[in-house]
């Protein structure tokens, strides 16, 4: 005979093999009754495999809502017992782990402000030690992928033989369509230094909103991410924290619905891996030049605002000579044809004009 610990142990086990792995629930655990109307919700799509809900919340700000702590448990404890979902947990010290366990919580993750602290892994990691549950690890919050590693070492060293890896996005300043840029060259290069661990895209961290989830979960599902991690509220506008991200558990079958799951070949697989990290590595370049071109025009109109004050023309024809000729040496070395650098200073040039045009107009 079972014992009912060691068939849910068993559920637990399948979950985490099946392809693609789908983990979804609240990202705050808030009332008994809200975690387990979510649980019998989305048990009830029939797509989701593994229930998470946060307990203890790292928050950017105190005052935030920090999650409901060890009172949660017994709920997530409950909605598995109804639904025969295995649940998921975040874990940031010792104590959670051990809380955790005490309340069968079956799968494990660490956290992306956890990820990025040594101590605090490393402290989880001891509390691990002889245990066997599988534990999914977060990207840290910057994009370093060192530091993810080195989570994932520690974890291994304590003897934890199932570990996942989940991409939710790096932090960066500034606004951007995203709240955690996706950095997808990173998770794939993750993948290729790690392709036996568990790779689990989190559209809900990248996004932050709700309008673009669809597409990041295409994305990781057409980079061949093993499975996706999606937040799910039965009220999300009155959820207790991301609010703006999460979405019924109804709107969430819908949309995994529409994912298109391709099944390509082994070959095709690789070169589609292989040319999307190419392409992926071009758009940043693409994207610091940019970045660079727009510190240069402010540069520019400094220097626009000099001549201004001064009584200086805007073309001072020597100086342009000697751009040219600097860039026509450093291209000389890297390859670039003296046509190409020609043709790029005159468009950067022109464009510095008009700026300048501006300033002195003005
Ligand atoms: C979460 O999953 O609710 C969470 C806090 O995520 P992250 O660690 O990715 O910010
Ligand atoms: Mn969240």
């Amino acid at each position: 005979m079972q014992t009912v610990e060691q068939t849910m142990k068993d559920t637990a086990g399948k979950a985490w093999a099946k392809r693609p792995l789908i983990i979804s629930g609240p990202c705050s655990a808030e009332t008994e009754e809200q975690v387990l109307q979510t649980a019998q919700r989305l048990a009830a799509t029939g797509k989701v495999d593994i229930l998470r809900a946060g307990i203890w919340k790292p928050r950017t700000k105190p005052g935030m809502f920090e999650g409901i702590g060890v009172k949660g448990l017994p709920w997530l404890l409950q909605a598995k017992k109804q639904t025969g979902l295995p649940t998921t947990v975040e874990v940031a010290t010792g104590k959670q782990v051990q809380d955790a366990l005490n309340f069968d919580v079956d799968v494990l993750w660490i956290g992306a402000r956890t990820t990025v602290n040594p101590f605090s892994v490393q402290e989880v990691a001891d509390a691990l030690r002889g245990v066997d549950v599988p534990v999914l690890i977060k990207n840290p919050i910057n994009p370093d992928l060192e530091l993810w590693t080195g989570a994932v070492e520690r974890v291994a060293r304590s003897g934890i033989k199932q570990i996942g890896l989940i991409h939710r996005g790096f932090s960066s300043y500034g606004n951007t369509e995203f709240r955690n840029a996706p950095m997808w060259h990173l998770a794939i290069e993750m993948k290729r230094r790690n392709p036996e661990l568990l790779l689990i895209n989190d559209p809900s961290h990248i996004c932050g909103r709700r309008d673009i989830l669809m597409d990041v979960a295409q994305k990781a599902i057409d980079l061949d991410f093993d499975g996706l991690m999606i937040e799910s509220h039965i009220d999300p506008d009155n959820a207790w924290s991301d609010a703006k991200q999460q979405v019924t558990p109804e709107k969430l079958a819908e949309m995994l619905d529409n994912i298109k799951w391709r099944h390509e070949t082994a070959e095709e697989k690789e070169f589609i891996t292989a040319l999307e990290k190419l392409r992926e590595q071009i758009n940043h370049l693409d994207d610091e030049l940019i970045q660079l071109l727009g510190q240069r025009m402010k540069i520019a109109d400094k220097i626009g605002e000099y001549k201004k004050n001064n009584n200086v023309t805007i073309l001072q024809t020597s100086r342009w000579n000697q751009i040219l000729d600097r860039a026509f040496k450093k291209g000389d070395a890297l390859g670039l044809s003296r046509e190409f650098i020609t043709k790029y200073f005159d468009a950067v040039h022109m464009e510095s004009i008009n700026h300048q045009n501006k300033i002195m107009n003005s």
